[in-house]
């Protein structure tokens, strides 16, 4: 602990969640204040009988602190590189860092990894850093050189990819550069299939790698099928697809240079094949009449709700979409359907679809429940963690 920090006290009562290892303190829990703590400052979090808590980062907001560690410990360039080591030795034990088939991982997942605030993506050599808290944002060449002390010769470059994911009226002008190296061979491997990623224009770091395991499972079902791989970006569904041997894919965007992404990645992976088609469209619209025309169909969307507010509009869309999905998938066909709404729980969104599936009257089974995989780890005290939510259905 250090003792020049400022300092927060919690209302009486309020200290029960940090006690049980909660991450986050809520502006409505804090009683008082000493040494006015700013935007990205450490700050001790004490109980309202003056017991010390944790430290942690402090944010404008209504999650007012994010918190780091729960013992009395200083939080220099050790307590970084401990953390970076923790989260390599993890992914070490997923064998992911030695992997000829997948060269792309998530390296931080913020709470998952015990660092909120921070996101860390392992692209072949290359990391790519976004930081959603000031605070992870300040310390970032601790961060850097952690990195490179823990990976040594693996870690080639460190892109910081912040411009747009830090809280905005935070005031801190962060430019997207590289902080260590410069590296632009952007390909990488995902069970042996080739994509470019592209760190610098792309969405989030470049790739949606949380899918990983998700696409694997629809190779494994398209063999002989038509398959639409809605919302599909960079197009991952639509290899695996290609791999498992479908008749036709067709990947849909409403980005054009998702398209564009996509129809690169095909050609990369499976020159001339004549079975992918590619469209920029709105999901909406394209799937207004698609009636037996698909008897696999993938829907990952985007996080329709990013805010608590947001969530009876985002269930709305959840049950629309699908709702187009059930009454026009082929008899005997195959519903892969997510959400990543963090604030859309596990519940909420099986509602969405179960509602969706009653509106189309089909008869439907519940494949498989999926979720992120183990490099987007969930910290058991923060179970809000948990974001990626799937179901595979048939319909008969
Ligand atoms: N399935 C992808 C990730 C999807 S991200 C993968 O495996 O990598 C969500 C995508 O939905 C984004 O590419 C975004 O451009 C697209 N999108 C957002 N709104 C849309 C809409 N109304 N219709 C079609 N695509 C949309």
């Amino acid at each position: 602990m250090i003792d020049t920090l400022a300092k927060i006290f919690l209302k009486p009562g309020k200290e029960q969640s940090l006690k049980r290892f909660h991450p986050w303190v809520f502006s409505g829990a804090i009683g008082k204040a000493e040494g006015k703590p700013e935007e990205g400052d450490l700050v001790n979090v004490y109980s309202a009988n003056g017991e010390f808590l944790a430290t942690g980062h402090c944010q404008v907001g209504s999650i007012a602190v994010r918190l780091l560690t729960f013992e009395q410990q200083q939080i220099e360039y050790s307590f970084w590189k401990t953390k970076i080591e923790n989260a390599w030795n993890a992914r070490k034990a997923l064998g992911l860092t030695e992997n000829s088939e997948t060269t792309v991982f998530r390296l931080v997942h913020a709470e998952g990894d015990g660092m909120p605030g921070l996101i860390i993506d392992f692209y072949n050599g290359t990391t790519v850093m976004q930081m959603h808290s000031v605070g992870m944002y300040l310390v970032r060449e601790m961060l850097v050189n952690a990195l490179r002390e823990v990976l040594g010769d693996k870690l080639k470059a460190v892109y910081d990819k912040s411009e747009k994911s830090l809280p905005f009226k935070a005031g801190v002008e962060s430019k997207d550069s590289y902080l260590f190296g410069e590296n632009n061979d952007s390909e990488v491997l995902e069970n042996g299939l080739r994509f470019k990623v592209d760190w610098l224009e792309g969405q989030k770091t470049g790739f949606f790698i949380d899918q990983r395991e998700n696409r694997y499972l629809v190779q494994h079902y398209s063999a002989g099928r038509d398959v639409l791989n809605m919302f599909c970006y960079t197009g991952g569904f639509s290899f695996y697809a290609i791999k498992g041997g479908a008749r036709t894919v067709h990947s849909v965007d409403s980005s054009a240079k998702a398209i564009e992404l996509t129809n690169k990645n095909v050609e990369l992976n499976f020159p001339d094949d004549k079975r992918h088609e590619a469209f920029a469209a709105d999901a909406f619209e394209f799937m207004r009449d698609i009636k037996d025309k698909y008897d696999l169909i993938i829907l990952d969307p985007p996080a329709f709700a990013k805010h608590r507010d947001a969530v009876h509009q985002a269930l709305q869309a959840y049950k629309r979409i699908n709702t187009r999905a059930f009454e026009q998938i082929r008899s005997g066909g195959i519903l892969f359907t997510f959400s990543c709404s963090q604030v859309v729980s596990k519940e909420k969104f099986r509602e969405a679809v179960f509602s969706a599936a009653a509106i189309s009257g089909r008869n439907v089974r519940i494949l498989h429940q999926l979720t992120q995989p183990a490099d987007h780890p969930v910290n058991i005290y923060h179970p809000e963690g948990e974001y990626l939510k799937g179901l595979v259905l048939y319909v008969e």
